[in-house]
């Protein structure tokens, strides 16, 4: 696998470990203890970590300390949550943050706040008594703040926008170990790179962010096998623009491995998945989804009135930790020829070793903010996943760039961080970064993290 060595000292000394042990609350972990394999498994089981500790904060006040001592080592900061994410801890000082896990909702005024380790799960539970829900993405297994400092795009993108343009606050410890409560209009500069550049110039400790109301939904997954993959692709790209913002769907070619979690009907076979979330009315939302269901006969069907509290229907993510590699494209548009170069590269006559190609629509509100990082020009996007099993490892992270690629004519003026690899931004900053976000960034980390002890590989600096 592509990795990017990070500078900093080789090992830490037992003296300096001890002053980190004594500095913070929670659990540190050395290089030789074996509880710091369990500290940093996660869904990704890729991820070959080597970090030179790990802090398992309990706050911000642990998360503060850990990177003062970072910076007094000379090493990089970095953090995990729930290994939902691409990029190892190697060479770091790496803080968890699992273990802060508040969870406030104020129905009143329809706010939630969440420490750094809280999942999407735990909001939905919290949230979903009141009618009042999350911007989460497709799998509520995923960290709220590494998701929404990434921009997340979720099964309401197109009537909410992404979930950072709903944040109202973060608490965020900077790379110079202060601890800040910022807002848009405190630091706005700060702000936007926090919510755009996950953990660029600072690692958040508490998010607090505006909720939407569900009082009804109608959503859930279409599939047809592999011959009705090319109409369903091809029909869905000339339906989807004719929707309301309150309909968001996606479409995706799936390879289902031949294994237990799989539902046996869907078992080692390639299929056509249209997930489906709709804002009102069962009859609305039938009477929208009628001409895809005319496209050809599923072989599943699930879309119905549901509960929010069900979302993780819509996408039908995996929830069993795997080895994978993820790469992906925002999408200025998607017409006829774009499908075609879809098809082409990974279309059920090839064999390539994809779990998923995902084309979402985006258009709407996440075209219309103004805060964060998240490109504003996306009116679709593709995402690719393949297993980073030891006899594909050299095969699919290209692989999965080669689809990409096929629609690098359709590309918008760059990507958001949950959809790019960290390791093809740092090879290839501009995939993520235009010149001016870097200009900001740039800005804001001389500012705020002038020892660079955050942001390594993101930042390919
Ligand atoms: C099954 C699956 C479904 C997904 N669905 C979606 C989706 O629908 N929409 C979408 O937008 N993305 C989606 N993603 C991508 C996901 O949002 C990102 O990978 C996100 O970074 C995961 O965050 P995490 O904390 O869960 O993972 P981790 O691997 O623990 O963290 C990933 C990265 O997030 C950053 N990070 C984590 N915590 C903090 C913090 N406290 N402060 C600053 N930075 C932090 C760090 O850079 C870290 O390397 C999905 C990923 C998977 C595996």
């Amino acid at each position: 696998m592509t990795e990017l060595g990070v500078p900093g000292a080789a090992l830490a000394t037992d003296a300096a470990l001890a002053a980190l042990r004594g500095a913070v609350t929670g659990p540190v972990f050395g290089p030789d203890d074996v509880g710091l394999v369990t500290e940093l498994a996660g869904f990704n089981l890729a991820l070959e970590h080597a970090p030179l500790a790990v802090v398992g904060a309990t706050s911000a006040e642990d998360i503060a300390a850990a990177v003062r001592w970072a910076a007094g080592q000379g090493v990089r900061v970095g953090v995990l949550a729930t290994g939902h994410g691409d990029l190892a801890q190697r060479g770091t000082l790496a803080i968890t943050t699992r273990r802060m896990d508040r969870v406030h909702v104020e129905p009143a005024t329809r706010r939630a706040t969440v420490g750094a380790g809280v999942k999407w799960a735990r909001l939905v539970e919290a949230a979903a008594p009141y009618g009042l829900a999350g911007l989460n993405g497709s799998s509520t297994d995923v960290g709220i703040a590494g998701y929404t400092t990434g921009g997340g795009v979720g099964p309401f993108v197109r009537k909410y926008g992404y979930a950072s343009d709903r944040v109202r606050r973060v608490r965020v410890v900077t790379g110079d170990g202060e601890i800040r409560d910022v807002t848009a209009a405190s630091d706005p500069e700060l702000f936007d790179v926090v919510l755009g550049g996950k953990d660029a110039v600072g690692i958040v400790a508490e998010l607090e962010f505006a909720l939407i109301e569900v009082p009804r939904m109608y959503g859930g997954g279409l599939m047809w096998g592999a011959a009705d993959i090319p109409a369903v692709l091809r029909a869905w790209q000339e339906w989807a623009p004719t929707l309301p913002e309150e309909m968001t769907t996606s479409v995706a070619i799936l390879r289902a491995p031949d294994v237990e979690s799989v539902p046996a009907p869907l078992r080692g076979r390639t299929l056509a998945h249209l997930r489906v979330a709709h804002l009102g009315s069962a009859d609305e939302g039938r009477a929208l989804l009628g001409p895809m269901r005319a496209v050809a006969t599923p072989v599943m069907d699930t879309v119905d009135e549901m509960s929010y509290a069900a979302i993780d229907a819509v996408h039908m993510d995996p929830t069993d930790p795997m080895p994978f590699w993820a790469d992906g494209c925002f999408l200025a548009d998607l017409d006829a020829d774009a499908v075609d170069a879809v098809l082409a590269a990974a279309g059920p006559q090839q064999e390539i070793p994809l779990i998923l190609v995902e084309l979402r629509h985006l258009a709407g509100a996440a075209e219309r903010g103004t805060r964060g990082l998240a490109p504003r020009d996306a009116r679709f996007m593709v995402g690719v996943v393949g297993p980073l099993v030891p006899a594909l490892r050299e095969v699919v992270p290209a692989v999965a760039r080669g689809v990409v690629e096929a629609l690098t004519p359709w590309a918008a003026s760059r990507t958001g961080l949950n959809w790019v690899n960290p390791y093809a931004v740092a090879a290839r900053p501009e995939l993520a970064w235009s010149p001016v976000e870097r200009r900001r960034i740039e800005a804001v980390r001389r500012r705020v993290d002038p020892h660079g002890v955050l942001g390594a590989v993101r930042l390919g600096v």
